[in-house]
């Protein structure tokens, strides 16, 4: 019996040891391993091209003009409903009168961007916009601006993600038919004319 509890002690003892040692391994390839934290904001990380960041409005490159024309495509799409846009009717094209966006109950999932007709709602490639007040994340018009001239947009816009989704066109008629002929004549049996 006194052997029996013998065994047993050394058998733990060693196993211990073993898993003592294995945490200290672990413990010291990680004192002297190179630290992974990111000084941030002194040093920033590059984001993937795709990144979903805070979301903005853009203006034309060519004409400085906004790009959004009020269609409220952005806020019939948005999921939790925290965007607002009431068109103002001009005569040569349609603004956004008034353009309202929750950021604090934003899901980032894309969808507003995905249905822009006009690429007037982007993300940026940062989410440097952390505050304790939510009222400075309701943004108006202005703010949604000035986030696009700040930061770098993602690659995403409306019309790019359109392009990517859409099927592959099916080969013209024209070009089919006289593929389709050649390949009844080489068929044996097949008329060739
Ligand atoms: S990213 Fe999604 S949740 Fe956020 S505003 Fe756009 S549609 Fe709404
Ligand atoms: S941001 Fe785009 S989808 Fe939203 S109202 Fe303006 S033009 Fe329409």
């Amino acid at each position: 019996m006194a052997r029996r509890i013998g065994q047993s002690f050394w058998r733990d003892f060693f196993q211990l040891c073993g898993a003592v040692g294995r945490a200290m391994k672990v413990t010291l390839l990680n004192l002297i391993r190179r630290p992974v934290t990111v000084h941030y904001p002194d040093k920033t990380r590059a984001y993937p091209d795709r990144y979903r960041g805070l979301l903005a409005l853009t203006y034309d490159k060519e004409t400085g003009e906004e790009n959004c024309i009020g269609c409220r495509l952005c806020e019939y799409i948005c999921p939790p409903q925290v965007i607002k846009v009431e068109m103002l009717k001009a005569e040569k094209r349609n603004y956004a009168k008034v353009f309202t966006l929750e950021l604090y109950a934003c899901e980032f999932c894309e969808l507003c961007v995905q249905v822009c007709p006009t690429d007037a709602i982007i993300m940026m490639k940062s989410f440097d916009m952390s505050t304790a007040d939510r009222r400075e994340l309701l943004l108006d018009k202005d703010r949604l601006h000035q986030i696009g001239l700040k930061f770098e947009p993602s690659w995403a816009t409306g019309n790019l993600l359109r392009d990517m989704q859409t099927p592959p066109k099916a080969p013209a008629r024209q070009e089919a038919e006289p593929a389709k002929a050649a390949e009844a004549g080489a068929k044996p049996g097949g008329k060739a004319e």
